[in-house]
C-alpha cells in the first residue's frame, strides 16, 4: 500500500537559554529549528525508510523554507505543503523553568497553518496514501481536522489503516463535543499511541486492563502506550502484552519524542516486523530524540538506531 500521511501544522521552535526567567529579560535565543508534531512524525517516517508525505501549510517566508527543505532532504513528500501567501510561518518560542516543565508562546492558530486546505496536491496525496497518522491536538486548527477526517475515510475505504496518538486533555474530553470526536476517531483506528493517563482517557476508564479490553473490543487493532522513561507496551489480541523497557540516556529535550516513538513503530510494523522489535526501534527513536536540544534535531535513521541498539546490547535473536 502507500505512503504513510499525515496533516498538521508545521512550525518552528525558538527557545530561551536561560532557566526561570522565561521571556521576560532579553538573552540569546536557540533556533529556529524545524517543529510541529506532524512534521517531527513524518520527518522520522521517512528517515527510518518509510514512504511519507504530509499536507500543510507555510509562510512564504525563512521559516517555512527551513522546514520545508529540512523535510525534502529526509525524503518527505512535500508536494502537498501549501505555500501561503501574506501569513507567517507558525512558531513556538519555549521556556523553561526551574522545575524542568516548559512554557510555550504560541503563534499557530494565525500563521499560515490556519491556513491549511484540501487542495489538488493534498487532494492526489491523499488518494495515493496506505496510512493516515491522526494526532488529537490537530483537531484544535478547524481546516486540518477536516482534511483528516476526509483523509481518514478515504484511505478506510481503499483497505489502508489509520493510526491516532490521541494527545487529549482531561478538559477537552469533559465536553461532550471532544468526547464525539475521540469517539469517532477510535471506531476507526488500527493503532492506537497513547501516553501516560490518555489510555484511561480514551476509555473513560479507570484500570489499565478495562481500559485495553474495552479499546481492543472496539476493533482497534493494536494499542502501544508510551511510558515515557519507562518505556512502552504493546496490547493485541494477536500478539498479547509486549513490554520493552527504555534505553537509558540523558534527557536534555523531551520534545518529540512520543512523535518519533510512534512514527518508528508504525513503520516498522508497516515494514512487517513483529511488536518486540517495533517497540524496540520505538523505545530507541523516542530516547535519542531526548538527548539531543531541538525538536526534530534527534530524529535518526535506521542505520542510527540499529547501532544505538547494538551499543546498548539490546538486539534480538
Ligand atoms: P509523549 O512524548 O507522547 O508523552 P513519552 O514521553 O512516553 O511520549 O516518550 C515516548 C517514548 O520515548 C517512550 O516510550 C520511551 O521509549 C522514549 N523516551 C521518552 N523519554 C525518555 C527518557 N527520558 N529516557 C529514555 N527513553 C525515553
Amino acid at each position: 500500500l502507500g505512503p504513510t500521511v499525515t496533516v498538521g501544522e508545521i512550525l518552528v521552535e525558538i527557545m530561551a537559554t536561560t532557566i526561570g526567567t522565561g521571556f521576560l529579560a532579553a538573552q540569546p535565543l536557540l533556533g529556529p529549528f524545524p517543529s510541529g508534531a506532524p512534521a517531527i512524525f513524518i520527518d522520522q517516517v521517512a528517515r527510518i525508510g518509510g514512504a511519507a508525505g504530509i499536507v500543510a501549510a507555510v509562510g512564504d517566508d525563512d521559516f517555512g523554507t527551513l522546514n520545508v527543505e529540512r523535510l525534502r532532504a529526509d525524503g518527505v513528500d512535500v508536494s502537498a505543503i501549501a505555500t501561503i501567501a501574506g501569513k507567517p510561518t507558525g512558531s513556538a518560542f519555549v521556556r523553561y523553568r526551574n522545575d524542568g516543565a516548559r512554557d510555550f508562546v504560541f503563534n499557530i492558530a494565525h500563521s499560515a497553518a490556519g491556513e491549511t486546505r484540501m487542495t489538488a496536491a493534498a487532494h492526489k496525496l491523499i488518494a495515493r496514501a496506505g496510512h493516515v497518522h491522526v494526532m488529537g491536538s490537530a483537531f484544535a486548527i478547524p481546516g486540518i481536522a477536516e482534511i483528516l477526517v476526509e483523509a481518514v475515510g478515504s484511505v478506510k475505504a481503499r483497505g489502508g489503516s489509520v493510526s491516532f496518538d490521541p494527545n487529549i486533555r482531561k478538559e477537552l474530553v469533559q465536553d461532550g463535543a471532544g468526547r464525539r470526536l475521540i469517539d469517532d476517531m477510535l471506531a476507526v483506528t488500527d493503532l492506537l499511541l497513547p501516553s501516560g493517563d490518555e489510555l484511561l482517557v480514551a476509555a473513560g476508564l479507570a484500570t489499565e486492563e478495562a481500559a485495553v479490553q474495552h479499546l481492543l473490543g472496539l476493533g482497534i487493532g493494536e494499542i502501544v502506550l508510551k511510558r515515557g522513561s519507562d518505556g512502552s507496551t504493546h496490547f493485541s489480541r494477536a500478539f498479547g502484552r509486549v513490554d520493552c523497557p527504555a534505553f537509558t540516556v540523558d534527557e536534555i529535550d523531551p520534545t518529540g519524542a512520543g512523535d518519533c516513538f510512534g512514527a518508528a513503530y508504525l513503520t516498522s510494523r508497516r515494514a512487517g516486523l513483529p511488536p518486540a522489535r517495533a517497540l524496540l526501534y520505538a523505545n530507541a527513536a523516542g530516547a535519542r530524540t531526548v538527548m539531543k536540544q531541538g525538536p526534530m534535531e534527534g530524529v535518526s535513521n535506521k542505520a542510527a538506531l540499529d547501532d544505538f541498539i547494538a551499543a546498548a546490547g539490546r538486539e534480538l535473536k
